[in-house]
């Protein structure tokens, strides 16, 4: 149930089915010279999409923007602060609580520290505050790296690289310019640096000539199953 093309008597209907919405959270931010600007959330979004083929499961509008602070200076990077973030999580679950949601899968495609951090700070809150809802906050990292291991040749593979490459071949491959190149930035251990690019400067962390359409659908797949398993293990989650 894809919320954006759903119409009022669409959603009071859904109800009846299920009260578990996905909320996908991405970026707008640089991914190398070869992948678009909403990788995040577009692979976000894709895997919510797939897995209300499988469960009743509502999907949200995804949220475009994120907090990105390693790639501020890249060019096409829009960034908002973590209390941005932080507020629009807790809104948006509050409000979707008044419609009668309960379970909350919060899945972020962008994995920065600062970003991931303000989305689990903003659960941690919202589940103090309304003592009849189940939430999940995660990365699709966290979600397939595991079973997604034999699949990546790239170790430390971690941004516009093997894996994400792959996803956006397979998922949007119109949207693929070229090949990127491999690449693995160094910052100055411990020191704060204003001007991030010169450390990174295309802006890939991994090796992008690893990807693969055949993977990119392995890791969709895989994502895609793991959403499943988790809306399901928090449906029947008691404490
Ligand atoms: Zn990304």
């Amino acid at each position: 149930m894809i919320i954006e093309e759903m119409t009022m008597g669409d959603f009071e209907e859904g109800l009846k089915l299920t009260r578990t919405v996905y909320i996908p959270f991405g970026s707008v931010e640089e991914h190398g010279y070869h992948l678009p600007l909403s990788t995040d959330t577009i692979q976000a979004y894709e895997v919510g999409k797939r897995a209300s083929k499988i469960i009743p499961l509502f999907v949200a509008p995804p949220v475009h923007y994120g907090c990105c602070r390693s790639t501020s200076r890249h060019p096409g990077t829009i960034s908002i602060t973590t209390a941005t973030v932080k507020s629009l999580l807790k809104d948006i679950v509050r409000s979707f609580h008044s419609h009668g949601m309960q379970n909350f899968i919060v899945l972020t495609g962008h994995a920065g520290g600062s970003h991931r951090m303000a989305l689990q700070d903003a659960g941690e809150e919202l589940i103090a505050e309304l003592s009849d809802i189940r939430m999940a906050v995660v990365t699709e990292y966290e979600l397939a790296k595991d079973a997604g291991r034999y699949l990546v040749e790239t170790a430390g593979d971690a941004h516009a690289g093997e894996i994400e490459t792959s996803r956006i071949m397979h998922s949007h491959p119109h949207l693929v310019v070229g090949t990127g190149e491999r690449e693995f930035p160094t910052f100055p251990m411990g020191i704060l640096v204003r001007n991030k690019r010169k450390y990174w400067p295309n802006g890939v962390w991994g090796d992008p000539t690893k990807a693969s359409v055949e993977k990119g659908a392995k890791l969709e797949a895989l994502v895609v199953a793991k959403v499943v398993e988790l809306a399901l293990a928090l449906e029947g989650f008691e404490e």
